[in-house]
């Protein structure tokens, strides 16, 4: 991208105000949901370019509930996914990261990282939290 190493602010008037999230774009010109996400991004693009992690991807779908189609169209439901913010794969663990950057946590958001973990977790595959509550290691910030 020929904007490489600038960040962009866009205002927005949309419910994501209402979460202080401000749609950013990154070093590598993707538009990210929120400035965190975008710093983030590029923190990850870094740890890539070290080596440390690869096979780095953004907004990947999981499928939570598949489509259910099983009578007439009122009981037919849509699938259900989570879009994970990163996945990569770690060197050093020697694991798959899902991560998610949000620093909010909708009780959606809660149900879906359950499913997630349930589905897609386990001894190669891990779920991490990145900022607001992950960025501090010495201890909880109480609101
Ligand atoms: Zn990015």
């Amino acid at each position: 991208m020929s904007e490489n190493g600038k960040e962009f602010n866009i205002m927005i008037t949309t419910a994501e105000n209402k979460l202080h999230a401000r749609k950013t774009f990154c070093a590598q010109g993707h538009l990210h949901d929120s400035k965190l996400e975008a710093l983030r991004c590029n923190e990850l693009n870094l740890l890539a370019a070290a080596g440390r992690i690869k096979d780095l991807r953004i907004q990947e779908a999981y499928l939570l509930i598949p489509p259910m189609k099983y009578g007439g169209p009122t009981e037919n439901e849509r699938k259900c996914e989570y879009i994970a913010d990163f996945v990569y794969f770690d060197n050093d663990l020697e694991k798959t990261v899902i991560e998610d950057s949000k620093g909010h946590r909708t009780p959606e958001y809660i149900i879906k990282r359950k499913l997630v973990k349930q589905l897609y977790c386990n001894e190669d595959t891990v779920f991490i939290e990145s900022g607001r509550a992950g960025k501090k290691k010495t201890g909880r910030r109480k609101k």
